[in-house]
Order: structure tokens, then C-alpha cells, then sequence
């Protein structure tokens, strides 16, 4: 048997009428840039995420870097950052201009631990930009409470969470504002690059859409130096009919991911640690293993394949080398690098996949 890590082909064979229907729809309609679609979709997602605003942009990293610009984050300023998060949250606040702060994770649930961000606060800090990492939200309540008091705004890195419950609350409202990608192997993804903005700030909401059109609120008049980072009407057309079935197939993740606990609960890997406060959508499955790397040779020669989300920390990039950090300066994100692995997972992974999974799992350790 051989089990992809995702299965990419399967959601689309699955909604295959549907995605030939609206790419039918936006052929026809002879409008390929800011119309109908995206309008709609905006609507739509702004719904699911219990957001009074939306705004498609261009990519998850656009979403970002667009909300810290709308808040006048830039030059002179830091954004606190968890440890440990894909390297796109950083650089958002460096395309603002700023100076990501990074913070260290709790190791239970690898996101940032409330509990150590007032250390890092300054007077320079604007905004806390916080990762809902592997689809499971941040501690919000004491993140939310740090940032009132600090007078710092809340920023959403959603990518991965698309639908994820924070006490009965969705990702994408949780903060001051949220950004989203649509990359095609996040829970709800387009057919390419596209990402959105949610928040229930109209003025923040108005200024990245005016940001992402060229900084354009009238055609050909700019009031602003803006960018260009539309989602097209093609793929909202696409999310608009994959919206439809992503609490579907969170469902099918969360069946897996309780199918995987139940297999593994016994054995000596570390298993994800899920608050009672939180409902994942289990973006990865993510277990850790002391002899992690012994452990996916095992998996990939028995054709299972697995990632390391992710196998080196932001400050340990090379792309970082010039910012001084250095090896032991955040160990629990670098012990994360060393020892997690996230397993195959998916709305299109199979009963007996995992349990093939499970069972190569177990006699590996
Ligand atoms: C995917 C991802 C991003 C970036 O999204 P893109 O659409 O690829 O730009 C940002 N943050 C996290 C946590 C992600 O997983």
C-alpha cells in the first residue's frame, strides 16, 4: 500500500462537476478580475467565519503583510511571533517594514504560550501575530487580555485553520483581524495562490482591499502606494463550491485523527494535545518521536509518506543569518524541529490507510 502524505487528486475527482461548472461560469461571464465571484465568495467566507468583513487577496503572505500595513505597522516597530511557524508569518512582518519578536511555543500544543509574551513586549510592539499552528487555535483568551493592556492589536495567521473552534468560536474572529491562505493543500484551497483577510473593522477591511488594488479606491486614482495581490474570479469561483464541503471533510480529518489516537494511545509517541477549549481541524496530524528521522525512513521505505512541519526554525534560516540569532536561542522550537512528524492525513484518507499507517508505526518503535 502506499499513502500519500495528502492526497491532492481525490478532493478534486470528488468535486470534479463542480469545478467544471464554475470554471464554465467565469469562462462565460467574460469577467476575470475583482467581480461577481470574489464578491460573492467574500460574502460567503465572511459568513463561515462569523467575520462581518472579508477580503480576498492574492495569497495567505500577502493577507498578512496587507493587515500589519492596514494597522500602520512598519519601520520602528515589532510584531511578536510565535517560535516556531512557517517562515511566511515572519516574513509578513518584515514586507511591513517591522521586526518580528519571536516567542516560544507551549510544547503541548505548539502554539504560543500566552504565558510568555509580556516578557517580550516593548515599547515598539504593535500587534501580536499569532499562528493557529496544525489547525488548532491559539490560547486566545489570555493572548487577547496581553494585548488590551498593551494596547496591541491581534492578528490572525489562519492559514491552517480554516473552520477551527477557539470555546464554539471559528478562526478568522478571534482577533482583530485574521488572514487566510488558500494554497491548494490547506483544508479549504483554491486550484493556485489566493488567500483572504477577515475582521469586523470596516476601516481596516476597506484599507487592504484598497492596498491590494494598487492602492486604488477610484480606477486610476491612487490614493496610496499599493500592491498587486487580487484574488482572481476563478479561484473564489473555486473556493466558493469547495466552501461548501469544508466542514464535510473537517469532519472526515477529525474521523481520522480519531482514528490515529486510538491506534497510537499506547504506544510511546507523543500524540497532539487538544484543549478542551479547542475544536482542530487538524490541518497535519503531528505526533513526535525520539528518533524522528529513524522513524520516517522507516515510514517512507514502507511508502508512507510524511513531512517535517517544519525541519528548521525561522531564526536558524539562512535567510535569518544576518539577524543574529543563534542555535539554543528558542530550544523548544528547535526540539520541535528535531522531533516532530506530521503523519498522512487528509479528507480523503482512508480507514485502512491509517491503520496500515498505525501499524508500520508501531512495529517501527
Ligand atoms: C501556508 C501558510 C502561510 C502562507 O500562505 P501562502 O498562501 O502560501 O502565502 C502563512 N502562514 C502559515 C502558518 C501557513 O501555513
Amino acid at each position: 500500500m502506499r499513502v500519500p502524505l495528502l492526497n491532492m487528486k481525490a478532493p478534486h475527482e470528488e468535486l470534479a462537476d463542480e469545478m467544471q461548472t464554475a470554471f464554465t461560469r467565469v469562462l462565460k461571464s467574460g469577467w476575470y478580475i475583482l467581480g461577481q465571484e470574489v464578491s460573492a465568495f467574500e460574502a460567503e467566507f465572511a459568513g463561515y467565519c462569523e467575520s462581518q468583513y472579508c477580503v480576498g487577496v492574492g495569497n495567505g503572505l500577502d493577507a498578512l503583510h496587507l493587515l500589519l500595513r492596514a494597522y500602520d505597522v512598519g519601520a520602528g516597530d515589532e510584531v511578536i511571533v510565535p517560535s516556531n511557524t512557517y517562515i511566511a508569518t515572519w516574513l509578513a512582518v518584515e514586507y511591513a517594514g517591522a521586526t518580528p519578536v519571536p516567542v516560544e511555543p507551549d510544547d503541548r500544543t505548539y502554539n504560543i504560550d500566552p504565558a510568555k509574551i509580556e516578557a517580550a513586549v516593548s515599547s515598539k510592539t504593535k500587534a501580536i501575530l499569532v499562528v493557529h499552528l496544525y489547525g488548532q487555535t491559539a490560547d486566545m483568551d489570555p493572548i487577547n487580555a496581553i494585548a488590551q493592556k498593551h494596547g496591541l492589536k491581534v492578528i490572525e495567521d489562519a492559514a491552517q485553520a480554516h473552520g477551527a473552534k477557539y470555546k464554539g468560536r471559528p478562526a478568522g474572529s478571534l482577533g482583530d483581524a485574521a488572514g487566510f491562505s488558500f494554497y491548494p493543500g490547506k483544508n479549504l484551497g483554491a486550484l493556485g495562490d489566493a488567500g483572504a483577510i477577515t475582521t469586523n473593522d470596516a476601516g481596516v477591511a476597506e484599507k487592504v482591499r484598497v492596498l491590494a488594488n494598487y492602492g486604488s479606491e477610484i480606477k486610476y486614482k491612487n490614493s496610496v502606494k499599493g500592491f498587486n495581490s487580487r484574488l482572481d474570479e476563478l479561484h473564489a469561483a473555486f473556493l466558493r463550491e469547495k466552501l461548501k464541503v469544508v466542514e464535510a471533510w473537517n469532519t472526515r480529518r477529525l474521523l481520522a485523527a480519531e482514528r490515529y489516537i486510538h491506534a497510537l494511545q499506547k504506544t510511546a509517541l507523543k500524540l497532539p494535545y487538544v484543549p478542551e477549549t479547542c475544536k482542530p481541524v487538524w490541518h497535519q496530524f503531528v505526533i513526535e518521536a525520539p528518533q524522528r528521522d529513524a522513524l520516517q525512513k522507516y515510514l517512507t521505505d514502507a511508502q508512507i509518506g510524511t513531512l517535517i512541519h517544519y525541519p528548521i526554525p525561522p531564526h536558524l534560516q539562512e535567510a535569518y543569518a544576518s539577524s543574529g540569532w543563534r542555535r539554543g536561542d528558542f530550544p523548544l522550537a528547535e526540539r520541535m524541529a528535531k522531533h516532530v512528524l506530521s503523519l498522512p492525513m487528509g479528507p480523503h484518507l482512508a480507514p485502512n490507510e491509517i491503520d496500515y499507517v498505525c501499524q508500520k508505526l508501531i512495529d517501527a518503535i
